[in-house]
């Protein structure tokens, strides 16, 4: 047998593993995109997971990398809106996380906002509602915002890297994340806000393309395609840890001073 032979079989071995995988989670189809750009604005043709092994090896992979291609494809000319960003996410099954969705959690709040919160990902109420933050961690973002920040809710935009709950809360996969953060940076584009700040370890890291952990990187200034980006502890963290929500609030009034808002004296 020679390398390519040898190579083949690898591959098919490879896609067979990942179809039994998605088979296992309950996921009947697989997503096929070409990178033709003029596919662009269609939607993810499907084709149902063939169930014979036969056929299994003639199936054509998923491909995530080239998701994240199509994304970087849009990256042309002027940034999409965030309805068109919305449309071109259709019922997306870019990702395994597709399989135990009751709703794509896209991200709300005002188109223009000067500030952009980007969390992890959706949890069971955010799921429930199509919502972001709108559980207990979500509370106290809101309370961060409105009786910190002294400002509305729906006057920042509140979303996340990854639009579909992970099973159980954990965190998403680099393979998730991959599927899905081309449509975040595309709400940044979209929105071109002047301050980031992320919660948490997902964002922070995905977005700043970074291995350095929450706890060291806080409440530092990093920048996100020349936007300021501040990271700071994720309100489900304060829940455990009440006693970190200091911080959180000095990385807030940092932000606060940064957009010359008036930072109350407590
Ligand atoms: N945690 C997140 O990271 N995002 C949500 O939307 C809710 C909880």
């Amino acid at each position: 047998m020679n390398d390519i032979q040898k190579e083949f079989i690898e591959i098919v071995a490879d896609v067979r593993a990942h179809l039994e995988y998605r088979r296992a989670l309950g996921i009947k189809t697989i997503e096929v995109n070409t990178l033709d750009v003029r596919t662009l604005r269609a939607q993810p043709a499907t084709v149902t997971v063939p169930q014979e092994k036969t056929v299994i090896a003639a199936a054509a992979p998923p491909v995530v990398k080239e998701t994240a291609k199509i994304m970087t494809a849009t990256q042309t000319g002027q940034p999409m809106t965030l309805d068109a960003i919305r449309e071109e996410m259709g019922d997306c099954t870019r990702c395994k996380l597709s399989g135990g969705r009751k709703n794509i959690v896209f991200g709300e709040g005002d188109p223009k906002a000067v500030i952009v919160f980007v969390g992890e990902g959706p949890g069971f109420e955010e799921d429930q509602q199509g919502r972001p933050f709108v559980g207990e961690a979500g509370q106290l973002l809101t309370d961060i915002i409105e009786k910190g920040m002294k400002i509305k809710r729906a006057e920042v935009y509140i979303c996340n890297i990854v639009k579909c709950r992970p099973p159980g809360n954990r965190n998403p996969e680099p393979d998730e994340v991959e599927s899905c953060i081309g449509f975040v940076k595309e709400q940044i584009r979209a929105i071109n806000p002047k301050v980031i700040v992320t919660l948490g370890n997902v964002p922070t890291q995905n977005l700043l393309n970074t291995k350095q952990g929450i706890t060291k990187i806080r409440g530092t200034w990093q920048s996100y395609e020349g936007i300021p980006v501040m990271p700071t502890f994720h309100p489900a963290y304060l829940l455990r840890s009440p006693g970190e929500k200091k911080k959180v609030w000095e990385d807030i009034q940092l932000v606060m001073k940064r957009l010359g808002m008036a930072v109350p004296a407590k």
